[in-house]
């Protein structure tokens, strides 16, 4: 059976730097934001919540209805940080929180902060909008998570108990709730909960929220008129926005709530994978063409529209207007494991990638002190006052009042070594070249590796295998799908690799000695992008990528109005790695041509043929952008 492999010493000069931010500011931080402590940022509240749930102070539930959950993201990327390094000082923070959850815990197993303080005795009536199992299923990955890399026992117990009583309310039995979730997240949770524990109800009860969703009659109907509610519910497209609006398997296009659905999908790919479920699985492929086809950003970005924080339809991914939500870019990160486990499948490491290196970090500062909550593609600082791009900020926020996405990321980051391979009983599989050390078994046999490389600014990656005895079994190392011409050598022999291909993984099988270093070598030329020409916001653009790096260009580099700024076809582009630069990167250089403004004097229009004149541009990878102040950028670049 296919396991994501953990047991990953991380080494890799990028992400460790990000791991590093993570530890020494993101969790710090959120830590004195859960506790209120500063001063010039929006109360949390989340802790104190806790306290008063757990009767050890006074006062009322402060915050969103789903508040617990920022405790939980933050538990979480904690639990990912004490396994790459043991903190006992951190450990104890942790652990003195998970007492607190303990004491919060009702008799019966529940935990909810809101409905324990504001409305007791109202549990479970509206699981449209309040979001209990969503904070249910966030509480569940952290005890998991925690779990793993601690050993210990208590956050588990808990939530195993919680997640015992949900499954006793839940269910299409004799006075059972047939309902489920507005937020999906409990049925991703409920997998991993059952993953590590073995315990099939809970595999069960993560089946019985995914089939049930979107039967007829439908349960958030139910629910409301027993509420009182007669008003049609908000989302102009009724409950696609929670994607119960038809079974999940009859579902071939994605639409609504864009981290709601992508969590589902998360969940559904599990489970197909787990139980054997081809329906399921066939869904999951169908809305995968769509998403990653018809409906994601060139930075992973995905659900382009505010209203609803939602997918729209096929092509419709306006640059100024974006949505882009970081914590849809990360869901679309959690999709892509769970497919791969479903199928190996290069394409699906490729968005992977695409996410991890562009649309999912570009929320956080390279600091890790402000954070993004939507990610545009192209910004003109003045436009986000009008009020249809309010919510595009040109520069990124301290916190924000529904604080999801920067503990989302604490949590991704932290866990990046969970992405980098993945192990079947006879091979080991390298999704993503991160430099890194594995320790792992196959076919009942010790074996090392030793992943070194300068990704992602290098194409070049070594591999030094070491099995403790000779042995054979298979190396499924991804060739990018961004990649022409890759080359790999094994002890300096050239292999020709293209019979080795499958679905963009070289199957490489042979008798492994110790010390068997395999080199890859994937060219990293500056690559003009096209979008398909029924991306209206695109037409007559380029994009500039290079590896698995998507580039802009920002004021501070170009001088403003970037509207005016033609990449000619026939330009000559060159990378070069910057080392001072927003902390060492590969900058994109070259000449670019503006119109000549001074030929209108002042009219708004006349017929004229422009002059241009010849600029040097130079562009910055995406995720790196707005870590000079405030100004405008751009992804997709006027073409000439
Ligand atoms: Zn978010």
């Amino acid at each position: 059976m296919e396991k994501v492999a953990t047991n990953v010493n991380l080494k890799d000069q990028f992400w460790k730097r990000y791991i590093d931010v993570v530890r020494h500011e993101v969790i710090p931080y959120q830590w004195e934001a859960l506790n209120d402590r500063i001063p010039d940022a929006e109360p949390s509240h989340a802790i104190e919540n806790f306290r008063i749930a757990a009767g050890e102070s006074d006062g009322e539930f402060y915050g969103m209805v789903f508040q617990d959950s920022d405790v939980a993201k933050w538990l979480e990327a904690v639990a990912y940080l004490l396994e790459t390094k043991r903190d006992p000082e951190l450990e104890k923070l942790a652990d003195d929180v998970i007492e607190l959850l303990g004491r919060a815990q009702q008799p019966d197993g529940y935990l909810n902060t809101y409905y324990t303080i504001k409305e007791p005795g109202k549990r479970w009536m509206n699981l449209r909008d309040n979001h209990e199992l969503y904070c249910a299923g966030h509480l569940i990955e952290a005890a998991v998570a925690y779990f793993r890399a601690t050993g210990k026992r208590r956050f588990l117990d808990i939530m195993c108990k919680y997640a015992d009583y949900i499954g006793t309310v839940f269910g299409r039995g004799e006075g059972q709730i047939p309902g489920y979730d507005g937020h999906q997240e409990i049925e991703l949770a409920l997998l991993k909960l059952y993953e590590v524990t073995g315990n099939e109800n809970y595999l069960k009860l993560s089946q019985y929220f995914i089939d049930q969703r979107g039967q007829q009659p439908y349960y958030f109907d139910q629910e409301k008129e027993a509420r009182g509610e007669t008003e049609p519910f908000w989302y102009d497209g009724g409950y696609r926005y929670h994607q119960a609006h038809i079974p999940v398997r009859e579902q071939k296009q994605a639409v609504g709530h864009a981290v709601r659905a992508l969590y589902m999908y998360t969940a559904m790919a599990g489970l197909a994978a787990k139980m054997g479920d081809e329906s399921l699985k066939q869904a999951c492929q169908t809305l995968w063409e769509n998403v990653t086809k018809r409906q994601m950003y060139i930075t992973g970005g995905v659900g382009s529209s505010a209203f609803g924080e939602s997918f729209t339809f096929d092509f419709d991914l306006p640059n100024d207007t974006a949505y882009a939500e970081t914590c849809a870019s990360i869901a679309l990160v959690f999709w892509t494991r769970r497919m791969l486990e479903l199928e190996m499948d290069g394409k699906y490491a490729d968005v992977m990638e695409r996410a991890l290196y562009n649309g999912t970090i570009s929320g956080m500062d390279l600091d890790g002190k402000k954070f993004f909550y939507v990610n545009p593609l192209e910004v003109w600082p003045k436009a986000c006052e009008r009020h249809d791009k309010r919510h595009v900020k040109p520069v990124r926020q301290k916190w924000f009042s529904c604080a999801c996405c920067p503990p989302n990321l604490a949590r991704l980051i932290a866990s990046i070594g969970h992405y980098i391979y993945l192990q079947t009983s006879d091979a080991l599989f390298v999704h993503l070249y991160v430099g890194s050390d594995i320790q792992t078994e196959i076919d009942g046999r010790s074996v090392k590796i030793m992943q070194e490389t300068n990704y992602p600014w290098d194409g070049t990656v070594r591999l030094t295998v070491s099995p403790e005895s000779a042995g054979e079994f298979t190396l499924g190392l991804r060739i990018p799908g961004w990649c022409r011409g890759a080359e790999v050598t094994i002890n300096g022999e050239k292999v020709d690799i293209v019979p080795l291909i499958k679905k963009g993984y070289a199957y490489i099988r042979r008798v492994w000695q110790q010390g068997d270093e395999v080199k890859l070598y994937f060219p990293m030329p500056v690559e003009r992008i096209k979008a398909h020409p029924q991306v209206r916001a695109n037409a007559g653009k380029v994009a500039l990528q290079r590896g698995p790096i998507v580039y802009c260009l920002e004021e501070v580099d170009n001088g403003p109005n970037l509207a005016n700024l033609f990449l000619p076809r026939d330009a000559k582009l060159e990378a070069h790695f910057e080392p001072d630069l927003l902390e060492g990167v590969v900058v994109i250089t070259g000449i670019a041509e503006r119109v000549d403004e001074s030929a209108w004097n002042d009219e708004l229009y006349r017929p004229i043929e422009p002059r241009t004149y010849k600029v040097p541009f130079r562009a910055i990878p995406y995720y790196a952008w707005c870590n000079r102040g405030e100004g405008e950028m751009v992804v997709w670049v006027n073409e000439k």
